[in-house]
């Protein structure tokens, strides 16, 4: 398994929707192992291939205290409701923590690591944001685009790192994006 470094907030990668993936196989497995492991790095609780430079639809969930798993061509098939999280965060955007509209109830259909179709239901939780969070990376969408009129977006107390110049914040301001 191999870390790789995370793209930040103004590189093109995670602006490009990425594309299918046509047979899951070993390479999309070693992929994944990949993932999870630069996730588990960087204390985020989701990750999308685009944030690691790498233009496929393939995402990993590592929510706290269960077992991380991925989804490969994920789609949300019905959302309903609106409700605005305290504090997302993304690795990709370190340092800030925000607001962004999301829906109350999300169901995502996609593929598993063995290429099994899967479907998944959350609601009101952790687990429906981030679902929404990653699948909007795969098609170029960051969460700063969702804030809307009363969205906030906040800087964390000793967070260096601004969409300017791009550089690394501290380690612990990124911890629980995803
Ligand atoms: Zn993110």
């Amino acid at each position: 398994m191999t870390i790789r470094p995370i793209r930040y907030l103004g590189d093109p990668a995670l602006r490009l929707p990425a594309r299918r993936v046509r047979v899951v196989d070993d390479g999309i497995r070693r992929l994944i192992e990949d993932m999870i492991e630069s996730m588990e790095q960087a204390q985020g609780v989701g990750l999308a291939a685009p944030q690691i430079g790498v233009g496929l639809r393939v995402v990993v969930l590592g929510l706290p205290g269960e077992r991380p798993f991925a989804l490969i061509n994920p789609e949300v098939t019905r959302r309903s409701g609106e409700r605005q999280p305290e504090g997302e965060g993304c690795l990709s955007v370190p340092g800030y923590r925000g607001t962004p509209t999301r829906s109350v109830r999300v169901a995502v259909r996609a593929l598993d690591e063995r290429g099994d179709p899967v479907e998944i239901e959350a609601e009101n939780d952790l687990l429906a944001q981030a679902l929404e969070h990653e699948v909007d990376h795969v098609n170029g969408v960051l969460y700063v685009d969702r804030l809307g009129a009363e969205g906030r977006l906040t800087k964390l107390e000793g967070a260096d790192w601004s969409a300017e110049d791009g550089a690394r914040g501290g380690g612990a301001a990124a911890a629980g994006g995803s």
